[in-house]
């Protein structure tokens, strides 16, 4: 398990505290893990799965400095990671019944909404229809012999480029819409 920070610049440990110099306290990645550990440890065992759970802060940030960490602490400092991937790769044995099991349980608990997205808010009679350009992000694309230009900034791409395009906007943007040729022409 990996709670990952991108924090950038020099903290530093203090017993159980954790801060960013000079002395702002921020909320303690270590007990954070701790937390996230103890709850799937529940919740695999609720799930009649009793698995070993190795728990790593990860902090990406290159720029990132922590002072006064003890040596045994859990955490992987942002030149560690490619080792870290190594030896997971060099680690990495077949997969079992066991984990294939755990695996599927966890995917279909997953919530793929984070409760961290903040979409505007939009209905489908409200949107202006047409063509946005893929490079400039206006509305003016215009449809020739199999090929559609941009007006405003040149942009040449293949009329099915476009198509595709548009039918995958479509479906990120109303997921709960019908696809039709009819829509798609809109
Ligand atoms: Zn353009």
């Amino acid at each position: 398990m990996y709670e990952v920070k991108n924090f950038e610049g020099d903290f530093y440990l203090e017993g159980d505290k954790f801060y960013k110099k000079p002395r702002r306290e921020l909320n303690n990645p270590l007990l954070q893990l701790n937390r996230t550990a103890s709850l799937l440890r529940q919740l695999l065992l609720s799930l009649g799965l009793n698995t070993p759970i190795e728990a790593n802060v990860v902090f990406t940030h290159p720029a990132f400095t922590l002072y006064q960490a003890p040596l045994d602490s859990p955490i992987i400092f942002p030149n560690q990671i490619t080792n870290h991937l190594r030896m997971i790769n060099n680690q990495a044995t077949k997969l079992t019944n066991k984990s294939e099991r755990i695996a599927a349980k966890l995917l279909q608990l997953n919530k793929t909404e984070s409760p961290h997205q903040r979409l505007p808010s939009f209905r489908y009679e409200e949107l202006q229809k047409g063509t946005i350009c893929p490079a400039c992000r206006m509305f003016s694309m215009v449809s020739g012999r199999g090929i559609c230009k941009c007006e405003s900034c040149g942009h040449k791409e293949s009329v099915t480029t476009t198509v595709l395009r548009q039918v995958e906007e479509f479906q990120l943007l109303f997921p709960e819409r019908k696809l039709t040729t009819r829509e798609i022409y809109k």
